[in-house]
């Protein structure tokens, strides 16, 4: 038998599949042929990776090898017959279970990294309220606090002057979050403090509004034309997703 025969048996004798003619013939051809033998141990071992659940986090280099040579080992003519679907099957199990372990991972990461800014949002917008440091500028004009960022930030913050839709702006200043300095956009509504923490994202450059409640505070979050935003205040949801919504448009 040839090697190209043999190889083209080698799922079927794998898994166990062969008559048993064809299987003496397999082992006669393996035992005087080390490619053959290596491709067999290679099935072997992925079906055992596979089966013990050691691909589940951390692909193994040596079924990492195993796989790169069963690829080669499907040369055109015969890939369809080496690569059967049934091992299109595992493969493809292989990959989703190493993308599903990877997605889990990034989730976790991402969730508490935000769980920490969210943190520090809260954080900063406490100290603002209570150190008597609202605003760095005070003014209700857009167009007095917006050119203050300038120099002191690399970019410009929106700052919309909402006074007549009843969020009155009051002023600028600037903040520390995200390991970076952040412009925070002070608003008042009957007496509460409302926060707009801007800074330019690093991931996705559109999110839809989230809202979310944190030890007793509202806050919406969102990301539009590259820029992240976070709106936080004592007021409720409602009241402070009509300031999100202003500050939107
Ligand atoms: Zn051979």
């Amino acid at each position: 038998m040839t090697c190209r025969e043999t190889k083209n048996l080698l799922n079927g004798y794998v898994d166990g599949e062969l008559d048993s003619t064809n299987s003496i013939s397999v082992e006669t051809h393996m035992r005087g042929c080390a490619s053959c033998l290596a491709d067999v141990e290679n099935l072997h071992d992925l079906a055992a990776a596979i089966e013990n659940g050691s691909l589940r986090f951390k692909v193994p280099a040596r079924v990492k090898r195993n796989v790169q040579s069963a690829i080669r080992a499907a040369n055109p003519e015969t890939r369809r017959s080496v690569f059967s679907w049934r091992w299109a099957g595992v493969l493809a199990s292989a990959v989703l279970i190493i993308a599903l372990g990877w997605g889990v991972t990034t989730r976790w990461t991402r969730s508490s990294e935000e769980t920490l800014l969210i943190n520090d949002i809260v954080s900063s917008h406490v100290r603002s309220t209570m150190a008597n440091h609202i605003t760095d500028v005070s003014s209700s004009d857009s167009h007095t606090v917006k050119p203050w960022f300038s120099g002191k930030l690399d970019y410009s913050p929106p700052a919309k002057d909402l006074t007549e839709q009843g969020f009155r702006l009051i002023g600028g200043r600037l903040d520390y979050l995200d390991n970076q300095p952040v412009a925070a956009l002070v608003y008042l509504r009957s007496q509460h403090v409302i926060n707009l923490f801007v800074w330019p994202s690093n991931s996705p450059a559109f999110k839809e509004p989230k809202e979310l409640a944190r030890h007793g505070y509202s806050l919406i979050h969102w990301t539009r034309a590259g820029m992240t935003y976070w709106l936080i205040s004592e007021l409720n949801l409602t009241e402070l997703s009509e300031c999100a919504r202003l500050s939107m448009e």
